[in-house]
């Protein structure tokens, strides 16, 4: 058998893509197992994915960096109008408790959003702090009286409550929303999970397996 290439010369392989046989002179030097032709096809093939690859991780980056500066900025700024607009002081003990209860929430708001400008950056404690900021965002709960709930931006949850009556459903909320408190009046029991943050971190470890 010959070359398909050049028919004087005697074939010295076949091209494992397209099962023509050729002479030596018609093989990829890197690809040994290709032909010129089909080498040239498969790496701009690989290119192309690979391109297509960079750009969805360029999208992903930019749509979790701005969702968390906005969210985050978003809260931060709502802390302060709520604490200077809605807040009736009685005491002082309260006023330490409330200071301290709105500092560790606008704290948190802006942890959020230093969290998506880092992402942005593409800087590595960007995705530490962001596994950090949305774990603190996936449970809710009212628990003898200790009620928790952090969100920034989006909350779709589903929700359990025993006491006083059992109570089953899901929930969907855009707005930023926070709660840290104690009373020792109130008998609920109340549990949620929001799946948003959940998505998230699943995505960003996703993204990390695949691109290293
Ligand atoms: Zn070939
Ligand atoms: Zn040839």
């Amino acid at each position: 058998m010959n070359c398909f290439h050049h028919q004087e010369q005697a074939s010295e392989f076949e091209c494992s893509q397209c099962k023509q046989h050729y002479c030596n002179e018609c093989r990829d030097h890197f690809f040994s197992e290709y032909c010129t032709v089909c080498s040239e096809e498969k790496t701009k093939l690989y290119l192309r994915s690979h391109h297509k690859a960079e750009q969805n991780k360029q999208l992903w980056r930019n749509g979790l960096g701005w969702y968390q500066i906005i969210s985050g900025l978003i809260g931060a700024a709502m802390m302060i109008i709520v604490f200077l607009f809605s807040i009736k002081i009685s005491s002082f003990l309260s006023a330490v408790i409330l200071i301290l209860l709105f500092g560790i929430f606008f704290g948190l708001y802006l942890l959020v959003a230093a969290a998506g400008y880092f992402i942005l950056k593409d800087k590595r404690h960007g995705r530490k702090l962001t596994v950090w900021v949305q774990a603190l965002q996936i449970p809710s709960f009212s628990i003898l009286g200790l009620s928790y709930k952090f969100i920034a931006g989006l909350s779709v949850s589903l929700g359990l409550q025993l006491v006083p009556n059992l109570n089953m459903g899901l929930n969907f909320y855009i707005l930023n929303q926070f709660n840290l408190s104690f009373s020792n009046g109130h008998h609920q029991l109340f549990l949620s999970i929001n799946i948003v943050p959940i998505l998230i971190l699943y995505f960003l470890y996703k993204n990390r397996t695949e691109y290293r």
